[in-house]
């Protein structure tokens, strides 16, 4: 698990808009990420321990790479549902 910065995120999302994955949703806090070119699939994971935010990919990278940063938006939407359907 890697921990998500404002600085690594960003960098991050600015790369999946280029490359424009599609992001599928398999269940809250895990998405799996399909490069539309390559036809490349990577599962993301994402968790939380305490304050810091923790995401996972399968891929061969080692930071947060832009699989992440494509799944994070749907995270967001989803969070925000599930938060609101709580409330
Ligand atoms: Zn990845």
């Amino acid at each position: 698990m890697i921990e998500i910065t404002s600085a690594n995120i960003e960098k991050a999302i600015n790369k999946a808009r280029q490359t424009k994955p599609f992001v599928k949703v398999i269940e809250f806090r895990l998405y799996s990420v399909t490069n539309k070119t390559t036809g490349a699939t990577y599962e993301v994971k994402f968790s939380k321990l305490g304050n810091k935010k923790l995401a996972e990919c399968n891929c061969k990278a080692t930071v947060i790479c832009y699989h992440i940063g494509a799944a994070i938006g749907a995270h967001i939407v989803l969070a925000e549902q599930m938060h609101t359907a709580t409330a």
